[in-house]
C-alpha cells in the first residue's frame, strides 16, 4: 500500500476507490479501471447514492448496449427489492414520445450531483495531482418537468446549447463504452478553471466545473438563507417499465 493521502480530503488512503465507482461497470468489465488512493470515507462513503444513480442513470432512453446489460442487472435486483424499485422510480408517469410507450421519471438531484462531483474530483486528483472540491454541476441530459411532460424549452436550453459545443479534450479510459470523459483548462488569469464532461454509457452526460473557492463559500452561505430550491429535483425521460410479478 502506497503511502498516499486520499484524493478528497487529508486523511491517510487506506485502499483505492474507483473512478466512477465499480458498480457502473458489469460484471467481467471491470478490470483496467481508473483508481485514485482513498479513506475509507471517501471510499464506501457514498455507496447508496451510488446504486441510486446507476440505477437512475441504466434506464434512460438513448443508453448504450452496455448501459441496457446494467439496466436488466438492476431490474432483476429490483424486482427482489420493491422498496429500492419504489424509492427510484415511484414518481414514473408513462408518456408517449414519437409512437412509442416511455416513462419519465424524477431524479434526486442531490445525489446526482454527489456522484459525479466526487468522479470529477477524483479524475482531477488523478490527472493534476490537486484536491479541489468546490465544483458546480449540470447535465444536459435532463429536463425540468415542463420540458419532458410538454416538451417546452426550459430555462437551461442556453447553457445546453452551449455545452453542445464544448472545448473538452478526451482523456483515456479502460472502458470508454461505459465511461468516458473529457476535459479543459480555461485560459489565464484562472489556474484554477477546469472543466470536466463525463460520459456514461455514451447516453447519460454531465458537467461539471470549478468554482473558486470564495464564490462557493458565498454561494453555499446564501443557499442556508433561502428555503430549497423548488426544482431541486429534475425529471428525465426513461424507458417504461412494468414490474413482473
Ligand atoms: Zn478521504
Amino acid at each position: 500500500m502506497s503511502l498516499a493521502s486520499c484524493y478528497a480530503c487529508n486523511e491517510p488512503a487506506t485502499s483505492r476507490e474507483h473512478v466512477p465507482p465499480r458498480s457502473f461497470f458489469p460484471e467481467g468489465r471491470r478490470s483496467n479501471l481508473i483508481t485514485v488512493p482513498s479513506c475509507k470515507t471517501h471510499n464506501h462513503g457514498n455507496a447508496t447514492d451510488v446504486e441510486y444513480i446507476r440505477n437512475s442513470i441504466a434506464f434512460l432512453a438513448g443508453i448504450n448496449d452496455a448501459g441496457t446489460a446494467m439496466m436488466q442487472a438492476a431490474m432483476r435486483s429490483l424486482n427482489h427489492s420493491p422498496a429500492l424499485f419504489n424509492r427510484t422510480f415511484r414518481s414514473m408517469r408513462p408518456l408517449l414520445r414519437n409512437g412509442e410507450w416511455v416513462g419519465a421519471f424524477k431524479v434526486d438531484l442531490t445525489r446526482l450531483k454527489a456522484v459525479m462531483i466526487s468522479t470529477t474530483q477524483a479524475l482531477h486528483y488523478r490527472d493534476h495531482g490537486q484536491k479541489w472540491q468546490w465544483w458546480r454541476f449540470f447535465s444536459p441530459t435532463l429536463g425540468l418537468e415542463k420540458t419532458v411532460y410538454q416538451q417546452q424549452p426550459d430555462n437551461w436550453e442556453p447553457l445546453r446549447q452551449l455545452l453542445s459545443n464544448d472545448p473538452c479534450e478526451p482523456r483515456e479510459t479502460g472502458e470508454p463504452k461505459i465511461f468516458s470523459y473529457a476535459s479543459h483548462q480555461f485560459e489565464a488569469p484562472s489556474d484554477w478553471a477546469w472543466m470536466y464532461r463525463l460520459t456514461f454509457y455514451e447516453g447519460f452526460v454531465a458537467y461539471t466545473w470549478m468554482l473558486a473557492e470564495e464564490q462557493a463559500l458565498i454561494e453555499r452561505r446564501w443557499s442556508r438563507t433561502r428555503k430549497p430550491h423548488p426544482h431541486g429535483i429534475r425529471t428525465s425521460l426513461a424507458r417504461l417499465v412494468r414490474r413482473s410479478q
